[in-house]
Formats: structure tokens, C-alpha cells, sequence
């Protein structure tokens, strides 16, 4: 199906359906002794033991296994800054794959606002309700003040997944491609392209994970201490990154290095910049929908693996073998955040799902279809959480 085909029939299909999911009551509501037990009166005793015991709340209401999926519009797929109302059927469609993919009850909330603090004070207020928050295609630099403010105000966990989702399923891949490289993490170069939402979060992950040198490009170029227009989240970056306060452009950062991770624009990586690269260079070109590569130009230069994050091309970077499975076991663990610890492990977790004799270049991932995914993804989440 191209592309015109596929907008006709998804968009025939969005009218029929007039929205992705729906509530249903759990329990049948047919007598008066059906009524008593879910409303009034019987109501009433539920109430008061979470009046008496706020944490009650997850033993008998919804709270234990629903999210909210928050977004402001400002950041939505490739599309942009298209607004709350545009933004609803991506959130909704987020919020399907939770459910279907990790059992978890979600919940569009399209906010009428990009203001930081509003946002922030918006979520606190509705956090009674839900479990955890997952926020959505929220633009940077915004995302991560949010992000952080809201971390530090609600006790139930709050994950964006465009930073952080990304940054496991990126890991995923990174360390089955090292597999079939076999070249040592510490051993590595990394360069990063972009700094935004997804570069910043992968960056951070990679150095958790052992890969000390990394160096992320925006569109200026190398992010370093002469860098000009440095936010607060770059200067950040630069106490784990671009350890030798190197200066030039994405060209001069690639010469010699292991691994790219394009999470920028279409087009930015150049064959020729993949030939100054190392030996068996890994490329993530995951700019959506267009990669900064497509896989067949990057292996004719050289490349050893390529991944995209496109379905038509092997070794999609398909965030959905990990979103719906790192809020299953928060929720069932009942965390109240989501570790470092638990994004790494989460990382491996899915990575040990293809094994050794299924593992290739054109095979690093897990398949989004792979039931495992989920199950693996809240495993480690709840090992973390005892541990
Ligand atoms: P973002 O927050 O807007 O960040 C984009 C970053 O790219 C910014 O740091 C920007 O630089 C940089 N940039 C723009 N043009 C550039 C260029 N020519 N060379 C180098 N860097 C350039 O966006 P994001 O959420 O991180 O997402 C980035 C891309 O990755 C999008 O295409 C998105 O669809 C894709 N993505 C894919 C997946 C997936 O497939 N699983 C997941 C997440 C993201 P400045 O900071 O200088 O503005
Ligand atoms: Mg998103």
C-alpha cells in the first residue's frame, strides 16, 4: 500500500471508529443488588477506607493500572507544533498500544497550553487519578523541565517516552549490534546527531551503560564548551559528554568513530562521512520519516549495520517494545519512579530476547510483535524495584 492509500483507508478507518479506545464497566449493572455493590450505598465503604488511608486507592479504584498519556501538542510524530485537538489521535493510538501491548489502561489528556508551569500544575492535579504519567511528543527544551519538575512533585512515575523509551530500544539495538561486531562498549566512539528530546536521553543512557565516549552533534555541530546558544540541558550534557572539548562539525566527529545515532533530520549523515568511520560502523539513522541514511547507502559505504526507525526496512527502532512494558511493571511494582537502573536492565532484557542463532545484521532487534517484549521490559523494571 503507498502512502495515498494508506491515508485514504486510515483515515475512512479514524471516522468509523470515532476514537481508539473506550471505558466499559468491569461488573454487570443489571439489579438493584448490582447498583448497591458499585454505587450508592455499598460505594460508600470504598470511599471511606481511602478517606481514612489515601493509599487504599490502589487496592480499590483504577488508580493501579492506569496512565495518563499527556501531551501539549507541541512536538507530535513529525508533524510539529499541531495543537491539542491534532495531537488526540496519536495519543489515543499511544494509548491503545498500552493496553494491547502491556495490559495498562491509558488515557489521552491533550492539554490547551504549552506553558511549562501550567502544564506542571495541571498534571499535579489530575495525578490522583492515575497510576503513572507518560508524556508525549512535548518539545524540547520544554520536555525536560517538565519532565524534572514533575519527577520531583508526584510520587507516582513519570516517563517521556520520546526521551526515554527511545534511549532503551536505541540501547537495545546498540548493544546486539556489539554482539555481532564484537567490539568492547568501553572501546567505543559514539556520535550522537541531535540534541533534542531523544539525543539527550540516549547520550545519558549510553554512558550509564559503559560507553564513555560519546559526542552529540545539534545543528551547529559538535556540542562543546565554545558551543554557541549552550541551554542549560547542553551544558549538562557536556559533564558526560565530549570529554575532550572537541570543536568542528558532525564530518570531524565521525572520523575513526564505532557508532552513529542520527536522531535529528532527514538526510544529515553523507555517505562519505560513513566511509571515515571505523571499521564495521553501526548506524541508527532513526529521524522519522525520512533517516538521516537510508541502510542501503550506509552499507554500500561500509557500514556493517543499519537501523532505521521505519517498518520497511530490518531493525526498526520501534519504541513500543518498551513503553508498554516499563509502565506494566512500575504499575505492578508500584513504584513511585523510573530508575536509570530499571531503563538499563530493561535495555538487556529485550536485547537477550534474540538469540544467538536468530542474531544478525539484518536481525538485532525483537520483533514488536514478540509477546515476550512486555513481559520481559516489566521483569526487570520489578527486579530493580525489589532490589
Ligand atoms: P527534537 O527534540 O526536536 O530534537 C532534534 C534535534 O536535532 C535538535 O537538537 C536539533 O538541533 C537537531 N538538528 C536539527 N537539524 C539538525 C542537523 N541538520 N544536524 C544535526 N542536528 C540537527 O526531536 P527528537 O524528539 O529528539 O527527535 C529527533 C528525530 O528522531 C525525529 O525525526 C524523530 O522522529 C526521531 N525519533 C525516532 C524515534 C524512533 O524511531 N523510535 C524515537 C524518537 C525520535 P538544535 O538543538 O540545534 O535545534
Ligand atoms: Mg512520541
Amino acid at each position: 500500500m503507498n502512502l495515498e492509500e494508506r491515508n485514504k483507508k486510515a483515515l475512512e478507518l479514524h471516522k468509523q471508529w470515532q476514537g481508539k479506545i473506550s471505558t466499559e464497566p468491569k461488573m454487570t449493572l443489571q439489579s438493584r443488588d448490582d447498583l448497591a455493590n458499585a454505587y450508592t450505598p455499598g460505594v460508600a465503604a470504598a470511599c471511606m477506607e481511602i478517606a481514612h488511608d489515601t493509599a487504599r486507592v490502589y487496592d480499590y479504584t483504577l488508580k493501579a493500572n492506569t496512565i495518563a498519556v499527556v501531551s501539549d501538542g507541541s512536538a507530535v510524530l513529525g508533524l510539529g507544533n499541531i495543537g491539542p485537538e491534532a495531537a488526540m489521535p496519536v495519543m489515543e493510538g499511544k494509548a491503545a498500544l498500552f493496553k494491547a501491548f502491556g495490559g495498562v489502561n491509558a488515557f489521552p489528556i491533550c492539554l490547551d497550553t504549552q506553558d511549562v508551569d501550567e502544564i506542571v500544575h495541571t498534571v499535579e492535579l489530575l495525578a490522583p487519578t492515575f497510576g503513572g504519567v507518560n508524556l508525549e511528543d512535548i518539545s524540547a527544551p520544554r520536555c525536560f523541565e517538565i519532565e524534572q519538575k514533575l519527577k520531583e512533585r508526584l510520587n507516582i512515575p513519570v516517563f517521556h517516552d520520546d526521551q526515554h523509551g527511545t534511549a532503551v530500544v536505541v540501547l537495545c539495538g546498540i548493544i546486539n549490534a556489539l554482539r555481532i561486531t564484537k567490539k568492547q562498549a568501553a572501546a567505543c566512539r559514539v556520535v550522537i546527531n541531535g540534541a533534542g528530546a531523544a539525543g539527550v536521553a540516549i547520550a545519558k543512557l549510553l554512558v550509564q551503560f559503559g560507553i564513555s565516549d560519546v559526542i552529540v552533534c545539534d545543528s551547529r555541530g559538535i556540542v562543546s564548551s565554545k558551543s554557541a546558544r549552550l541551554t542549560p540541558i547542553k551544558q549538562q550534557l557536556l559533564t558526560y559528554t565530549n570529554k575532550e572539548d572537541k570543536q568542528g562539525s558532525l564530518s570531524d566527529a565521525l572520523v575513526g568513530a564505532d557508532i552513529f545515532i542520527g536522531v535529528s533530520v532527514a538526510g544529515a549523515l553523507s555517505a562519505d562521512m560513513v566511509k571515515s568511520m571505523n571499521s564495521d560502523a553501526i548506524i541508527f539513522a532513526i529521524a522519522n520519516p525520512v533517516p538521516e541514511i537510508y541502510p542501503d547507502e550506509a552499507l554500500a559505504a561500509g557500514a556493517r549495520i543499519a537501523a532505521t526507525g521505519r517498518s520497511d526496512f530490518p531493525n526498526q527502532i520501534n519504541n513500543v517494545i518498551a513503553f508498554p512494558g516499563i509502565f506494566k511493571g512500575a504499575l505492578e511494582a508500584h513504584v513511585a519512579r523510573i530508575t536509570d537502573e530499571m531503563l538499563l536492565k530493561a535495555a538487556h532484557a529485550l536485547a537477550n530476547l534474540v538469540s544467538d542463532q536468530e542474531l544478525c545484521e539484518t536481525f538485532i532487534m525483537p520483533d514488536p510483535f514478540d509477546k515476550r517484549c512486555a513481559e520481559a521490559v516489566a521483569q526487570a523494571v520489578k527486579e530493580c524495584a525489589i532490589a
